[in-house]
């Protein structure tokens, strides 16, 4: 074992930054930014070969994962997660909310990522497993929303460089215990409306769930955050003009005539398990769910008119986030009801039916132990 120092003459900071900036970040408001920092004891694995399909699953120790430099995934992405939570009910039990959305989305996303499907069941039996084995990590719910988030994550294994289909593949799951997004009470947070880079495109990986577009969208971040903006608002990539969503979360905004507008999936959104539970709870909240195009335009529009009072993002981490104002080079445009009163009620009842606080009609939560 030969180990010799290189003396490189890297500069201490990353490229995109100086240390005032990188100050101003870690300062800056952020949503989620303490999600994943501290891991439980376990995690779920399985390895999977085109010859021999899926071995080796267990629930092991929580440990680093031994990766070769000539692993497939350091070079070509070939990548896959999800994201879903385990709730406390004040009886002490624990719930999973609707987690076989995320094994059927898990293998849609598989497919697009030309990596193997993992049958429905063993997703869920792998969730529930680590979840029982690590159930004193799901938090009380205590006056907030704490919860034990859940990262499943498939990733190609090959030890080789040539640009094909994984042959070797490993599965794993690890988990989190997350706060609440908002440990101070929710804030509506200024949105950065990007208008040169896009997120995904036609064709693209946009409806799947996978590292890479989250790659594409940091600078997009670092933009925002440059301007104070908690998150980025993407638009759609060949006019430019269509709303679609933000790097993590599905955009939703209410109109005074009681309609609940998102964007309509057009390949290049990810197919939100929040944005459908919402869009379902819409009914029983008296509002009319409507999936079609919106363009930013329209959204200015109605904002100014006063057709649309509130807006907001939703997604498995933050679960409902009021979007205070619209910001790009043109300034910074209000939303005349910052944390409104549906966004609100929609945000309760999720939260409500997620930690059993209220029945749960659409047979959503499913306990776990
Ligand atoms: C995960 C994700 C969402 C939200 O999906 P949920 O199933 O509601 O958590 C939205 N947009 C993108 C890009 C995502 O990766």
């Amino acid at each position: 074992m030969t180990t010799m120092t290189l003396s490189f003459a890297a500069p201490d900071r990353p490229h995109w930054s100086d240390q005032e900036r990188i100050d101003e970040i870690h300062a800056a408001p952020k949503i989620g930014q303490h999600f994943g920092e501290q891991v439980s004891d376990h995690m779920a694995v399985a390895d999977w070969t085109v010859s021999n399909g899926w071995s080796g699953d267990a629930i092991t120790d929580y440990q680093p994962l031994a990766v070769n430099p000539a692993n497939a995934v350091l070079h070509y992405a070939q990548e896959i997660f999800e994201g879903l939570k385990a709730y406390r009910h004040a009886d002490g039990s624990v719930w999973l909310f609707r987690p076989d959305e995320n094994a059927r989305r898990f293998n849609a996303s598989a497919t697009r990522l030309a990596l193997p499907h993992l049958p429905e069941e063993d997703f869920l039996t792998a969730v529930r497993q680590l979840v029982a084995t690590d159930a004193r990590w799901v938090p009380d719910p205590g006056s907030g929303e704490k919860s034990l988030y859940l990262r499943p994550v498939m990733f190609a294994n090959d030890d080789f460089l040539g640009v094909a289909p994984a042959g070797k593949v490993r599965f794993a799951i690890l988990g989190s215990p997350v706060g609440a997004y908002f440990s101070d009470g929710v804030r509506a947070v200024d949105i950065w409306v990007e208008r040169h880079e896009v997120r995904a495109v036609p064709g693209g990986t946009g409806a799947a769930k996978c590292g890479g577009n989250y790659a594409a969208s940091l600078t997009a971040q670092l933009a925002a955050q440059d301007r104070g903006c908690a998150q980025v608002l993407f638009l759609d990539a060949v006019e430019h003009t269509w709303i679609e969503e933000l790097g993590g979360m599905n955009f939703m905004a209410v109109t005074s005539d009681g309609r609940l507008l998102t964007p309509e999936l057009t390949g290049s959104i990810l197919s939100g398990i929040t944005r459908k539970s919402i869009l379902r709870l819409a009914h029983d909240l008296d509002l009319v769910p409507v999936e079609r195009r919106i363009s930013i335009d329209e959204l200015h529009d109605a904002v100014r008119a006063g057709t649309v009072q509130e807006a907001f993002a939703c997604g498995t981490a933050a679960v409902v986030t009021p979007i205070g104002a619209l910001v790009d080079e043109n300034g910074r445009f209000e939303l005349p009801s910052p944390i409104g009163e549906v966004t609100m009620t929609i945000r309760q009842r999720l939260l409500d039916i997620q930690f059993g606080r209220v029945e749960d009609p659409y047979g959503w939560t499913q306990q776990v132990c």
